[in-house]
C-alpha cells in the first residue's frame, strides 16, 4: 500500500514524503488520530517507501510485494498483548531490532496503541527511540495521546490524523459494495472513523440499531414485563448500552430536525419512524427526551450498571 491509496490525511502524508524526500527521516515517530482514520496505513506505506528507496514505493519490486503481503522479514509489529504491551515484547523488539537487516536498508517498527505500553515497557523503550539500533524507524500509534507518557512523545516527532470527513467515508464504504442507504448511515454515525464505518455495515450492529430504537419507540410505562426483558440484554454491557444510547441520540436528533422543517437527516433508513415520532411529541418533549439519554450516557460513564441504566432510560422515554 503505497500513499496513493492514504485517504483524506494529505497533510500527515505531505511532511513525510518530504522528509523522505529531504532524507530527513526521523527514527521515531507518534502518529495519533481516532481508530480507523488511517494512521496503520500510512505508517505501512511510509516503510514501504523506505524499504524500496522510491519516493512513493514502486509496488512491484520484491520489497514493495512483501510489504503488501505483510510479509517482510525487516518490518516489525507490535501490539498489546491482553490489556497491555508488556516488557517482554519490548525486550524482544531490541533484541530483533539490534540484528542486522535481512534485506531492507534499515529495520522498520510498527507499535500499535502506544497508551496502552505497560510503564516498564515505555520506560525500556525510551532509549531505543533515542538511538534505535542499525538507523531503524519507529512508529509509534495511538488515538489516545493523553495516554502516552511525556517521556515517550517527546522522543518522538509527532503527526496528528484528521478525522475522515463524512463524504470520504461514504464513498469508501460504497466502493466496498455496499448499498447506498447502508453507506450513508454508516458514514453518518462512523465518526469520521473508516474501522467504525465498516464494523456498522459488516456487523448486525445496523439492524441491531433499528430494532433498539424501534422498541424504544414502541415500549409503554405499562409494559413493565417488557422494558425490564429488554434491559436485560444489557446486563454488564457498558460498550453496547454505550453505543446504543450514542444511536438513540443521533436518531433524537434527527427527530429534532424534522421537527424544525429539515429534509436532511441521518437515519435515512429510518425515516418513517423519524416521521412518526416527531409526529407524537412536542419540541420540548424531543429536547427532554435527548437531555435523558444524556443524563444516561454519563451515568454509564460514572459505571452505573448497565441494564439499570438503560431500564431507567427506557421508563422515561417509554410513552404513558
Ligand atoms: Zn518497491
Amino acid at each position: 500500500m503505497s500513499f496513493s491509496g492514504v485517504v483524506g490525511q494529505d497533510s500527515a502524508v505531505t511532511v513525510l514524503e518530504r522528509s523522505l524526500a529531504a532524507h530527513r527521516v526521523a527514527h521515531a515517530y507518534l502518529f495519533t488520530g481516532i481508530e480507523g482514520c488511517g494512521k496503520r496505513t500510512t505508517a505501512l506505506a511510509f516503510i514501504e517507501a523506505i524499504f524500496c528507496g522510491r519516493a512513493e514505493g514502486c509496488g512491484s519490486c520484491p520489497s514493495c510485494r512483501k510489504m503488501a503481503s505483510g510479509q517482510h522479514p525487516d518490518l516489525h509489529l507490535v501490539e498489546p498483548d491482553g490489556a497491555f504491551i508488556k516488557i517482554d515484547q519490548i525486550r524482544e523488539l531490541q533484541r530483533q531490532l539490534a540484528l542486522r537487516p535481512y534485506e531492507a536498508p534499515r529495520k522498520g517498527c510498527i507499535i500499535e496503541a502506544a497508551d496502552r505500553l505497560h510503564p516498564a515497557a515505555a520506560n525500556a523503550l525510551l532509549k531505543t527511540l533515542e538511538e534505535p539500533p542499525g538507523n531503524a524507524v519507529l512508529i509509534l500509534l495511538s488515538p489516545n495521546p493523553a495516554g502516552v507518557l511525556p517521556t515517550i512523545i517527546s522522543r518522538c516527532q509527532q503527526l496528528r490524523f484528521a478525522s475522515l470527513p463524512q463524504e470520504t467515508v461514504e464513498r469508501l464504504v460504497l466502493a466496498g459494495g455496499v448499498e447506498q442507504e447502508a453507506a450513508r448511515v454508516a458514514a453518518s454515525l462512523s465518526e469520521g472513523s473508516m474501522a467504525k464505518a465498516l464494523e456498522i455495515v459488516n456487523g448486525a450492529a445496523l439492524e441491531e440499531r433499528a430494532r433498539f430504537i424501534e422498541t424504544v419507540c414502541s415500549l409503554s410505562v405499562n409494559d413493565a414485563g417488557r422494558i425490564f426483558a429488554f434491559s436485560e440484554a444489557f446486563d454488564k454491557q457498558k460498550d453496547k448500552a454505550a453505543g446504543m444510547l450514542d444511536m438513540l441520540q443521533s436518531f433524537l436528533r434527527d427527530v429534532l430536525l424534522r421537527l424544525g422543517g429539515s429534509p436532511e437527516i441521518v437515519n435515512c433508513d429510518l425515516a418513517p419512524l423519524v416521521e412518526q415520532v416527531a409526529g407524537h411529541n412536542s419540541l420540548d418533549e424531543v429536547m427532554g427526551k435527548i437531555g435523558t439519554v444524556t443524563t444516561m450516557q454519563q451515568a454509564l460513564q460514572r459505571n452505573v450498571n448497565p441494564r439499570l441504566a438503560m431500564e431507567t432510560l427506557v421508563m422515561r422515554l417509554a410513552n404513558t
